[in-house]
């Protein structure tokens, strides 16, 4: 079921990490909001950036357009948000979405695996909404949402970077909320438990059971849910909610 958000019409909306999985259907929900739909894609990746504005294009975006930087390059990132902003106007929606999972044991745990882990999903988050902040404070009614993890709440094995990282985001969401509340901007993190993706596929068969089997809904997760999610909370039907984290997890957490 599509819920319709008027509001989000023509509306610019930056999703990081749209080239697969949650990101990519998120990105596709917003087209079919008919959002102006701006998302990153990394080297290497110029013609699944191009089948990706196709697609958008065809489900309804008013424009896709993509933009060329690896999250972790800081200029790389402030170079295309300048570029965009000058020639196309400002971003008015963002979903910190993108992120890597480095699985470890403590025991085993390296030094480069840390650092990736949060300079992925924590540093690059915090600078590139830290970058924005001038935009969104010229805007009306601006939504962030930062793409937490019920593992940043609940902890797990074998995931102390990755839960560290996601942890970060929502003192991040909280503390950002707080201080941009007063010039109209929200912020809000989701927190997902497991939806099938590139990096849950790359999980053993066995974790998987054992995930499964804690699921009271007893089935994993669409990318599909979590966008709606999102759209709700990028659009005006949310406008009193900021500074709060959503599960979406079948009941993982209860
Ligand atoms: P995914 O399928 O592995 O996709 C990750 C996306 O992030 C890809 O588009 C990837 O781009 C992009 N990305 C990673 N590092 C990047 C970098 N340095 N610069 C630019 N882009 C980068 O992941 P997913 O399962 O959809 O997860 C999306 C988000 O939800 C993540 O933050 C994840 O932690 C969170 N989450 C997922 C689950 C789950 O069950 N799947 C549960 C909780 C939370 P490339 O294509 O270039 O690699």
């Amino acid at each position: 079921m599509i819920v319709k958000y008027t509001d989000l019409e023509n509306k610019t909306v930056l999703i990081t990490g749209a080239t697969r999985g949650i990101g990519r259907a998120i990105a596709k929900t917003l087209a079919s909001q008919k959002c102006h739909v701006v998302f990153n894609y990394r080297a290497g990746k110029e013609d699944q950036a191009e089948q990706l504005k196709k697609e958008l294009l065809d489900l309804g975006a008013t424009d896709a357009t993509g933009l060329l930087f690896d999250l972790t390059q800081y200029q790389q990132v402030k170079d295309a948000l300048e570029s965009f902003i000058k020639e196309k106007g400002p971003i008015e929606g963002l979903v910190n979405n993108a992120g890597i999972s480095k699985d470890q044991l403590a025991l085993r745990m390296k030094e480069e695996d840390v650092a990736q882990a949060l300079d992925t999903n924590l540093k690059s988050q915090i600078l590139l909404t830290s970058y924005l902040t001038k935009n969104f404070m010229r805007q009306k009614n601006v939504s962030i949402i930062n793409m937490s993890s019920v593992v940043g709440l609940m902890g797990n094995p074998s995931q102390i970077a990755y839960a560290a990282s996601k942890s970060g985001l929502i003192g991040f969401t909280k503390s950002y909320a707080k201080e941009m509340a007063s010039r109209n901007v929200r912020c809000n993190a989701v927190c997902p438990g497991f939806i099938q993706t590139d990096m849950t596929d790359a999980l053993d068969p066995k974790v998987k059971e054992h995930y499964l089997s804690q699921i009271p809904l007893n089935n994993f997760g669409e990318s599909e849910d979590v966008a709606q999610l999102v759209c709700f909370l990028l659009s005006a039907a949310s406008k009193y909610i900021t500074g709060e984290v959503f599960k979406i997890d079948g009941g993982l957490y209860i």
